[in-house]
């Protein structure tokens, strides 16, 4: 379904995000877990692209999967990094034959394994580039839905590493939306202190579309490493790093630990009419199904009003 026909019928979406499987045995993970997830009805599940410099046909096999095998409605991640503007047209094609309603529009970060690569090279240099590239083809009627593709950006709570001026990066946030973004998916945080004000910070910049909030419960301590390298800037706040250390290194503690705080998280963003929960699953779905039963929801519907 198109994001603003999503938008018009849920107050609250909740959504999951996957990342494609490499190995086999992820694959089969994967599935599981999105069986499970599917029970709790997203509003939309999303897939990342090219995270970490993994193979970009396993977002596009996944994509395709998750809309023909099962209820979820995929939005794809596509980025503009290592790409031509032949690539980005073929890789919308694919994803309007298909019958994808929404794509999540997309810097990128380079590729670890190709180091020092230029840049310039790319037909697209910013997101917004890469959204105005997306309206244009949904302006020629390649897309089956009158619309087009409907479109999402990242922004930022804490910030961006690559812009420490705060004002202008808002306006480069605002100039995604100007280029036609339906709406706005944060960066994880532990914080939401950081989301209200980066949400009035949007207000005040005229920003009007939906932002969504990005959760992630910690599961473990490795985990909570690992992300705080991937989403360079993240604050984790020292009462939860308290809590984690409290646990000593047992896995299962640390979960309870994550948990009870990303729940206290959305149980506060519900109170205070946030437009969405996107949970980062990496793949697993126990955490956001405790989190679902801690807030006392059995189906996102039931949330959605
Ligand atoms: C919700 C979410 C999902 C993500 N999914 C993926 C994924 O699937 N695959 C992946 O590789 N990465 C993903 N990322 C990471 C993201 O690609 C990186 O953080 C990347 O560095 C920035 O992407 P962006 O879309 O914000 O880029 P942009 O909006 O292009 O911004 C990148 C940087 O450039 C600055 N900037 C923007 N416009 C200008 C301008 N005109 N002049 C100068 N500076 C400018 C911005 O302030 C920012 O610092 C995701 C991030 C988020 C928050």
């Amino acid at each position: 379904m198109h994001i603003k026909e999503i938008f018009k019928t849920s107050s609250t979406t909740f959504s999951f995000e996957f990342m494609p499987p490499k190995t086999d045995e992820a694959a089969e993970q994967l599935i599981t877990t999105v069986d499970e997830l599917q029970q709790l009805h997203p509003s939309f599940v999303s897939v990342t692209y090219g995270a970490g410099g993994s193979t970009r046909q396993r977002t596009n096999d996944l994509v395709v999967r998750l809309k023909t095998e099962t209820s979820c409605d995929p939005i794809p991640h596509i980025t503009c990094v290592c790409h031509s503007q032949e690539d980005i047209a073929t890789i919308l094609q694919r994803y309007a034959a298909h019958g994808i309603s929404n794509v999540m529009a997309l810097g990128g970060d380079i590729p670890r394994k190709l180091g020092s690569y230029d840049r310039s090279q790319d037909a697209y240099r910013y997101a917004a580039d890469l959204v105005r590239a997306i309206r244009k083809f949904n302006l020629s009627g390649a897309h089956p839905h009158p619309q087009g593709f409907g479109i999402g950006v990242a922004g930022y709570p804490e910030g961006h590493p690559a812009t420490p001026n705060r004002l202008v990066e808002m306006d480069y946030l605002k100039a995604k939306v100007d280029e036609g973004a339906d709406y706005i998916v944060t960066q994880l945080f532990f914080d939401n202190h950081d989301f209200y004000d980066f949400r009035e910070r949007c207000e005040l910049a005229g920003i009007q579309v939906p932002v969504l909030a990005g959760i992630m419960p910690v599961v473990t301590e490795e985990g909570m490493r690992r992300m705080s390298q991937l989403a360079l800037g993240i604050r984790i706040p020292a009462k939860l790093l308290r809590a984690v250390k409290r646990a000593q290194g047992d896995d299962d503690y640390v979960r309870k630990v994550g948990v009870q705080w990303a729940t206290e998280q959305c149980r506060d963003l519900l109170d205070n009419k946030v437009n969405g929960i996107h949970f980062y699953t990496f793949n697993r779905s126990n955490a956001t199904r405790e989190v679902y039963a801690s807030l006392g929801v059995k189906d996102s519907r039931a949330l959605a009003g």
